[in-house]
């Protein structure tokens, strides 16, 4: 993946839109006191604009500032712009930039003001980047499949901390458990709960295949109540599979699957093709894997008319 700098360098990015106004990419800088830097207290989301049959246009962007919303609820972080604000702020980003396609970051976070943990003194600040963004593990791991181990690192429990805001802080685990399997070779992880049941990638939803029909965790499991994982079960109902989406998945059937692959905005659908070195399947990407990841793509790039209300043209 190309560095900020690199793309800066390329011409690709320009501007950010940070608190109501647009401004130079390099000028959107923030305090070193800003809390949520300190505590970790901030809420993002991570969607992508695709370059499709009809133009340039945002995939699930309402359910995206649908989360983006929700996941400053449990920490009484109100956004003080609406959706049209960010929807128009986010359009004109990528027009400004001639981004055809991108992965769009809106972040909130309490900013500068006070550091005891309480925020109170603290404003909501707001920004979004757009910046062009090609497959998250690699075109070969589209195609191929990806390598994966089970993590030593537990996901926290929704009793902790809540699993389904998806908070800047959180994401020190997928750190750790991304950063874990790297080191140890492997181009991602599996996280499982704190009961040790699959929960989901660093990143990424988790689909396992057996005997024809999917499963995936449920809501319950600690999971992040992916888009892409709503995308995904649809588009397998359609095609006639069954699925179980309130699944529990033990760490021994990720073994035995017949295919695994993960889901998410900036991974899409990206086939597993080992974990903890044993082979998944054939070791590649498997037939329901890959008639998924067609139908995924066919339909972000609008290859098909269904679910046209799932995209904001730019
Ligand atoms: N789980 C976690 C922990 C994530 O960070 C993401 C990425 N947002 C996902 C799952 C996938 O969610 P989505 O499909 O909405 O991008």
């Amino acid at each position: 993946m190309a560095s900020f700098d690199e793309m800066r360098e390329a011409g690709d990015i320009e501007t950010i839109w940070q608190n109501g106004e647009f401004v130079d990419w390099d000028d959107a800088t923030i305090h070193v006191l800003t809390h949520g830097l300190h505590y970790g207290t901030g809420i993002f989301e991570g969607a992508r604009a695709y370059d499709t049959e009809n133009g340039t246009a945002i995939f699930r962007w309402e359910e995206h500032l649908d989360r983006f919303f929700a996941s400053g609820d449990p920490y009484e972080l109100e956004i003080p712009y609406d959706r049209e604000e960010l929807t128009e702020a986010t359009l004109e980003l990528l027009r400004r930039q001639d981004h055809d396609s991108a992965y769009i970051r809106p972040i909130a976070y309490f900013g500068y003001g006070s550091l005891g943990i309480s925020p109170d003194d603290c404003p909501t600040d707001v920004a979004i980047a757009t910046w062009p963004w090609g497959a998250y593990l690699g075109e070969d791991a589209l195609e191929h499949g990806i390598e994966v181990m089970v993590s030593s690192w537990r996901k926290h429990a929704s009793s902790q901390i809540p699993t389904n805001a998806k908070t800047t802080g959180l994401y020190v685990n997928s750190l750790l458990a991304g950063e874990e399997a790297r080191r140890n070779g492997y181009q991602e992880a599996i996280v499982l709960n704190k009961e040790g049941q699959v929960a989901e990638g660093p990143g990424e939803n988790l689909f396992l295949v057996r005997d024809g029909e999917l499963y995936t965790p449920g809501l319950s499991q600690s999971i992040l109540d992916g888009i892409t994982r709503d995308t995904v079960i649809t588009l397998a109902r359609e095609l006639g599979y069954t699925v179980h989406d309130q699944a529990t998945i033990s760490r021994g059937e990720l073994n035995t699957a017949d295919e695994l692959f993960f889901t998410g905005s900036a991974a899409e659908v990206t086939p597993i093709r080992k974990v903890d070195n044993v082979e998944i399947g054939d070791g590649d990407r498997g037939p329901v894997t890959e008639e998924i990841q067609s139908a995924f793509f066919d339909l972000v790039e609008r290859k098909t008319d269904a679910h046209d209300d799932w995209f904001t043209y730019v």
